[in-house]
């Protein structure tokens, strides 16, 4: 849809234009929130500005897990409370995000950023998979928990990461199944993620 062509001031089609390129905003809730944001006090969308903006500047990726994170090691990295025996490896960084809500978790994290893929060309070298091998290699891990995506890519991900990790002696396990497959974990209820951890299975 070519927001030039329609009759609107050229400050607000940029704005339905950026919102636009946003995931799961189509044009319609572009507009909607162009024009909320119009009426909003002009307090609103600075904050809003100034969010989006800190997010790029502020913050870097934990140089141990990957996490997203404004200071290194990051907070779950650093913590005392947390079981250093488990690293559950996550495709995203919001993952860990979702995992975390659930309460049931209590080890560590690992974020590939990303999953193989061979038809989006996306493969073993530019996931984060040699950076959780050298992790391994000295620490005191006695479980991996594999909670890559329930979907073809993520499967592939995890079977991929048992072949290597299972030799060296460490405990591999994978999110139970009860995850709707072709699923992104972010997407999954509470409930449903709880359950998934708990009764995770022995890869
Ligand atoms: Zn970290």
């Amino acid at each position: 849809m070519n927001q030039g062509l329609l009759p609107t001031a050229e400050a607000v089609s940029r704005l339905i234009q950026e919102l636009n390129k946003l995931p799961g905003i189509g044009p319609k809730s572009a507009q909607r929130l162009t024009y909320y944001l119009l009426r909003a006090p002009e307090e609103q969308a600075r904050l809003l500005a100034e969010a989006i903006l800190s997010v790029k500047q502020e913050i870097i990726l934990c140089s141990t897990c990957f996490n997203v994170t404004d200071s290194d090691p990051c907070l779950i990295c650093r913590s005392e409370e947390r079981d250093r025996s488990k690293i559950c490896i996550v495709e995203q960084p919001q993952d860990i995000l979702a995992l975390e809500h659930t309460r049931v978790y209590k080890g560590l994290y690992h974020v590939l950023h990303g999953a193989i893929s061979p038809t989006e060309g996306v493969g073993v070298d530019n996931i984060r998979i040699k950076e959780l091998l050298e992790r391994l290699k000295d620490s005191r891990t006695d479980e991996v928990v594999l909670a890559t995506n329930p979907n073809l890519e993520g499967e592939q991900t995890a079977m991929y990461l048992n072949r290597l990790i299972s030799p060296l002696g460490i405990k591999v396990t994978r999110l139970a199944r009860g995850l709707p497959f072709g699923t992104e974990l972010e997407y999954a209820d509470d409930v449903t993620l709880t359950r998934a951890i708990e009764e995770r299975q022995e890869f």
